[in-house]
Order: C-alpha cells, then structure tokens, then sequence
C-alpha cells in the first residue's frame, strides 16, 4: 500500500463511508498492480469522493418498498430480507454501500416479529431473499434461529441466500453449514461473482460442496468497468461456471450507488458487449431457453438487466428498453421503459 492509499483509508474512516475490509483469503487471489481485476473490487480509490450528479443514497428505491423495518416488498411473489449488515469484505461497487457504513446487526427478536407477522398475512410472497449485508457473516445457529422462524411463519417458503461469502471466504461453507442449508431446502444460493480468477479452488470446492448437498447455485455479476468489461473475460466466467454446475443468472449494469461512477461502463457500450457475449454462450438466466445451440445444453448467458432508478424495478437491457434521451443533472440520460411502462432516467456516460 503506498503512503498516499494508506493516507486515504485513515481519511474514510469516521466519515460515514463504506468501510474499507477485506478477508485474507479474497486478498490472496490479488496481484500488486493498482489495476488488477481482483484488487479494485476492495480496494479503495479516490474517485469514490467526486462528485456523481447521478448519486442516489438508496439506488434501488428499497426504502419506498419497504413493508415493515427489514422487509422489502417490491416484487409480488417475492421479498427481500435485509438480515445481516457486515460482510466479509466491502466491495468497492456496492449499490448498499451507504445502509453499510453504519454498523448493522444481524436481524434479532424485535425486528424479526413484525417481519413474521408481515409473511403471515402475504400468502402471494412465494420467497424470501435473505441479504443485506452478507448473511453468512452470522454464526450457523443464528442463520438457522432465522430460517426456523421464517418456515414457522410460512411453511415451505421458497429461500434464497444472497451472499458473496463463497467467493470471499469459501472456509464459510463447511460441512455444518451445509447441513443447514440442506435441512432448508427449498434453498437456493444466488452468489456474486465478477471474474473468473475468482473461481479459485477453494471457492470451487466449497461450491461443490453445496451443489452435492442439493443446493442450487444462481450467479449474479455485476458489469464493472476495468475488471469485466470485455466479451472474453465474461465468456471465461460463464463457462467456468458452468463447468462446476452454477447458472450464471444475471449480468447487472451498475447501480448509481455515491462514489461508483468509476465503475460505471457507458450503457451503449454496455448494449454492444452484451451483443457479443450472446453470439458466444447459450441464453439463461432467469428467462433463458435452451438456445440456439439446441435443447439439453447448459446456459452459460445470463440476462443483462438493471434495476431502475429509484425504486422502478428490474428490466432487461436491450436496445429498444432505451425509449429515448434527454439532457439531465449536466449530462445526458437515457430514458428506460420500465415494467410499468414509465420511462426512468439511467445515465448515458458518454
Ligand atoms: S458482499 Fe455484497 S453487501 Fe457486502 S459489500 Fe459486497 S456487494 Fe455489498
């Protein structure tokens, strides 16, 4: 770490920025070099403190959808559990990154009843996103305190893991982990994987561990400028994915989290590499059939998708999502048309 990086770090802490932390495990897998795929992902950068007219405190609007403290209701079928606040690491792209510069606790008795109560009288919430934070920062027996009182409240709830804890600390999925997970089922994994060199052989073998126990592992990648953004090294990723069995499941352009725009790759850019990828994979994703490669083979393409400004939901990237332009904030915005047929600003980079 040279004097100048050493000097930033010591100047975030105490400013309500995302925390710097990494596990040692994560830090092996980097090289020396500032630009290396794996050492910006944690690292901080300097560009975090310009200014982004573009900045949105809660870039997913989560907070306009939130039922009860903790329980996000966006989806009809679905809701979003904010269990956990800490993380094995901070990654340096996170959209959460604000609600994780304060300290968070993993979800107790007093948040847990009105969340209980919510799923009780929401038979159409079919599953439940456990996330926030990366839950598998809690202890085995807290995690499984929690999935107990889910399945009471609703028995047979669909649960979904959302944790990058396979990829960053892959010592996390020992044999009793994974007898919980298994005691859950139905359970899937959705993990955060941005590049293939995170595929290290203790990240694979504790991934095998889950799918040889039954548990299903979806993959979601965030598109990030200077670590992915190239057909070449998606294609790597995907394949090796699918090689140990997990769905890449989708691709997501940047959310317009404060202190990220470096991240950011132009969304025409965007468009054009994704056309690309899917001249080189199968479609998946949540939507995906099998192709144009033929019926039986694996998936490897994930959906390229955003969620919309402020609270306006996923929607699939493609070239007609874009409705239109205007000039917005100092700079062009592209208007995306979201499911609800309203046109939503997302900004060009050009
Ligand atoms: S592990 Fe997930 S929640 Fe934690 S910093 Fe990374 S992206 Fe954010």
């Amino acid at each position: 770490m040279s004097p100048g990086e050493a000097a930033y770090i010591a100047a975030m802490r105490g400013r309500g920025l995302l925390p710097f932390g990494v596990s040692p495990f994560y830090a092996s897998l980097a090289g020396p070099e500032k630009t290396d795929p794996i050492r910006r992902q944690f690292f901080p950068d300097p560009r975090e403190s310009l200014p982004d007219p573009f900045a949105l405190d809660d870039p997913l609007g989560e907070a306009r959808h939130r039922a009860v403290p903790r329980l996000v209701h966006q989806y009809r079928d679905r809701a979003l559990l904010l269990a956990g606040g800490s993380c094995a690491g901070y990654c340096r792209h996170c959209f959460r990154r604000v609600w994780l510069a304060s300290p968070q606790g993993f979800i107790g008795g007093a948040e847990l009843g009105p969340v209980l109560g919510y799923l009780k009288t929401h038979p159409e919430i079919r599953e439940i996103l456990v996330s926030g934070g990366d839950p598998l920062t809690a202890a085995d027996e807290k995690l499984a305190g929690l999935f107990r009182k889910l399945r009471e409240a609703r028995p047979g709830i669909g649960l979904r893991l959302c944790t990058r804890a396979p990829v960053t600390n892959p010592a996390r999925l020992g044999s009793g982990l994974i007898d919980i997970l298994r005691q859950y089922r139905p359970l899937r994994m959705a993990i955060h994987l941005n590049h293939p060199r995170e595929l290290a052989d203790p990240v694979r073998l504790g991934l095998k561990a889950c799918l040889d126990g039954g548990i299903p592992v979806l993959v979601q990648t965030v598109l990030l400028r200077g670590i992915n953004d190239n057909p070449e090294t998606l294609e790597e990723l995907f394949r090796g994915c699918l090689e140990l069995g997990l769905k890449p499941y989708y691709l997501f352009q940047p959310d317009l989290a404060p202190g990220t725009a470096h991240f950011r790759l132009p969304l025409k850019q965007g468009l054009a590499l994704y056309r690309d990828l899917s001249a080189r994979l199968t479609p998946g994703g949540p939507r995906g059939s099998a192709g144009k490669d033929g019926p039986g083979l694996p998936a490897g393409l994930p959906v390229y998708a955003v969620d919309l400004p402020g609270g306006g939901g996923k929607v699939d990237l493609r070239e007609d999502t874009i409705a239109g332009e205007r000039q917005e904030r100092g700079g062009k915005v592209y208007l995306l048309r979201g499911p609800d047929g309203r046109l939503w600003p997302y900004p060009a980079d050009e």
